[in-house]
């Protein structure tokens, strides 16, 4: 499974990945986590990959998009030695909630909730960047497939590939395709700036963090009349996210399109629900276990 997962995902192909090289000594190291020893040879230089090895024979899969405690309490207690642990990221990530405080950015996982799984002789897998690029099954090709739209280009583009999709959906107002966002993603309400618009034909797609503000001009650029993320904003309470912030909120009243953020850690686990769900039953033949979180905005 550990190969299938590798070959999908162009794991080591691709090399290490662009974010979590740096966030996770950058979380880890000044809390004095010694997660070199903690994670598998693989995971220390890609960042993607299995970061636990346990037990050979896998029974089930659990999908979660983040390790938040909740996550990592129904695994350990649900799970049976040899099941894995399938999620996006590696560390938790708190992007504050539009109505509610905002965030703390990267968390650490207390080392005790890493060696409780290996005694358990569990085994953890996270993809992170390698997902969110591939064309057909990733965060980004889900939200395509769940919109039933036409993926027409990207956009957001790094050394690795592109971040957004540019696609065609069936016209609707800005008010429906929220109805519909907040449906697809099961969440209680989406985070909107920008113009409310009648004519949506074609939509920019970028799963996670897309609060982005060149990003965005690019998006527009090419065509799009919405903007749908996971973060319109960066709620994390310390100076940067203030600062992102202000960035984006002068940005703003320069733009004719809708911008709708359904939350980074929902956006990215639409995935989980539909896609990596389905590929783990079909190729691998094993029963999978969603692992949802209690709030998507947090
Ligand atoms: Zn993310």
């Amino acid at each position: 499974m550990e190969r299938a997962l590798n070959e999908l995902f162009r794991v080591k192909e691709l090399g290490p990945d662009p974010g979590f090289s740096r966030f996770v000594p950058g979380v880890y190291d000044p809390v004095g986590f010694d997660w070199k020893s903690a994670f598998e040879p693989g995971f220390k230089r890609l960042f993607n990959g299995l970061m636990i090895r346990g037990a050979d024979r896998v029974s089930r899969v659990f999908l979660a998009v983040f390790p938040t405690e909740e996550v990592l309490e129904a695994f350990l207690e649900e799970g049976k030695t040899g099941d894995l642990l399938f999620m996006h990221h590696p560390l938790t990530m708190e992007c504050g909630d539009p109505y509610g405080d905002w965030g703390k950015g990267f968390v650490p996982v207390d080392g005790e909730w890493w060696a409780r799984i290996r005694e358990k002789g569990l085994s953890v897998y996270t993809c992170h960047a390698p997902m969110d690029i591939h064309p057909t099954i990733g965060t980004n090709a889900a939200i395509v497939e769940a919109l039933e739209a036409r993926e027409t280009g990207s956009f957001f583009q790094d050394r690795m590939g592109a971040y957004g999709r540019i696609a065609e959906i069936e016209q609707m107002d800005t008010d429906t395709l929220i109805a519909r966002l907040k449906r697809i993603f099961a969440i209680p309400y989406v985070d909107f700036e920008g113009k409310k618009r009648r004519d949506i034909t074609r939509i920019a797609i970028v799963a996670g963090c897309g609060d982005v503000v060149a990003a965005m001009k690019e998006a527009e650029e090419k065509g799009a009349q919405a903007y749908v993320t996971g973060e319109i904003h960066c709620r994390v309470d310390n100076d940067y996210g203030r600062r992102r912030f202000r960035e984006m909120m002068d940005y703003v009243p320069t733009t004719s399109m809708s911008l709708i953020g359904v939350s980074h850690a929902a956006s990215e686990f639409l995935v989980m629900n539909t896609q990596m769900r389905r590929w783990f039953e079909r190729e691998c033949g094993v029963a999978t276990v969603l692992l949802e979180q209690s709030h998507w905005w947090r």
